[in-house]
């Protein structure tokens, strides 16, 4: 059996872990979360990290940052997943989506300026796969027009996106807000867990309060104020030293695991191009603006037909091939909801697309497997 996905240890969790509860403190905000806050701010010159739970409670946290109140609008590709949506309706948010591009999965920059009005609040991008959306292009807007920028970076870690300008930016970095997963389906794990970036200084003090229940205990800890109480709204957001601790781990080995990673994703490119479109299946594009972080690699089937037959044929050689969001302007809670606009770019992903194994742990040998699989399934329905 070659699983989908098989989260990776590194070895060094459960002596951090160990550490962590020798210290006797294993609340939040503590040694681990302070290394591992840092590692971001210095790695990639976020102003202010925060580590949360998960990406869904930072998302939820941008949505409290920009006072998103019932009726504003926020932009964002319908091709995501449910977090990304449901951070902003929970204050309330009218959700505007788009379609994603042709050539890939993230957002089509092209049709974000027509969708801007009067309550446009946020623009959401989402980095599909790691892949940078045109920030650029989504800055110059947000600027023009006076909105606020929150990269869904659930996939991004370690990845980057070069500026005509000639600039090298890490993903995170880019908008005034930004949020990352920790989650097991992700490069870099703790589970569950998650970080709030704050690239923009004007949310930087509010975002600590938020995060501590809505209080200025953070202050307090540092000795800033001589009590602290209640000075706004917030939820505890902060995950505990446990959980800090092992993602600690997981990123002190941040370069082994995505060379690693990004290895398996070239192999799987290179034994795949030319042998597959002559059925009709198209391989990751990525433009010229983005990089590969080795976060994931999928097929575009030619329809939802041939993406059903080769994860079935797959499944029967024990090999679990998976498809992805299912485009969330047609789902059940917000079919409703949605304008009427056709969004079939988003539809094309959600029916065709293939995500084939990718882990660290995934050897030379089944991914030989993986790839003789594939091309053998289609050989066999086209004979
Ligand atoms: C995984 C993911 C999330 C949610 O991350 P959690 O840490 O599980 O809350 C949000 N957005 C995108 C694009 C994701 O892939």
């Amino acid at each position: 059996m070659i699983p989908f996905n098989k989260p990776y240890i590194t070895g060094k969790e459960i002596g951090y872990i160990t550490d962590a509860v020798n210290t006797g403190k294993i609340s939040g905000n503590g040694k681990y979360t302070r290394l591992a806050q840092t590692f971001f701010e210095q790695k990639y010159g976020i102003k202010k990290a925060l580590l949360t739970t998960s990406c869904t409670d930072a998302l939820e946290m941008c949505a409290l940052l920009l006072e998103i109140q019932p009726g504003d609008e926020v932009i964002m590709p319908s091709y995501t997943f449910v977090s990304t949506a449901n951070a902003f309706m929970l204050r309330g948010a009218k959700i505007v989506f788009t379609d994603s591009r042709i050539d890939h999965p993230g957002m089509d920059e092209d049709t974000v300026e027509s969708l801007i009005t009067q309550k446009t609040k946020a623009i959401v991008v989402v980095h599909y796969a790691g892949v940078a959306c045109d920030m650029d292009r989504i800055m110059e807007l947000a600027d023009r027009y006076g909105i606020t920028v929150v990269e869904d970076a659930a996939h991004s870690i370690n990845s980057f996106y070069s500026s005509k300008k000639g600039t090298r930016t890490p993903l995170g970095s880019i908008g005034h807000l930004a949020t990352f997963s920790f989650h097991e389906t992700k490069n870099i794990s703790s589970g569950e867990g998650g970080l709030l970036a704050i690239n923009d200084e004007r949310y930087a003090y509010r975002a600590e309060i938020i995060w501590e229940k809505g209080t200025n205990r953070a202050s307090f800890f540092r000795g800033e104020v001589n009590k602290y109480g209640w000075v706004d709204l917030g939820s505890s957001f902060l995950p505990s030293e446990v959980t800090a601790a092992f993602l600690w781990a997981q990123l002190e080995q941040l370069d082994d695991i995505q060379s690693k990673r990004i290895q398996i994703w070239e192999r799987y490119y290179r034994h795949l191009s030319g042998k597959v479109e002559k059925f009709g299946i198209r391989l990751p594009s990525i433009p010229d603006f983005a990089m590969n972080n080795g976060h994931m690699f999928y097929l575009i089937a030619s329809d939802d037909n041939q993406r059903d037959y080769l994860l079935q044929s797959l499944k029967k050689a024990g090999i679990l091939a998976v498809f992805h969001y299912l485009s969330l302007h047609k789902s059940d809670f917000f079919c409703h909801k949605h304008d009427g606009r056709e969004l079939a770019a988003a539809d094309l992903y959600t029916d065709n697309l293939v995500r084939l194994p990718l882990y660290y742990e995934l050897t030379e040998d089944q991914q030989t497997e993986v790839i003789g699989h594939v091309l053998r399934a289609l050989e066999l329905v086209n004979a």
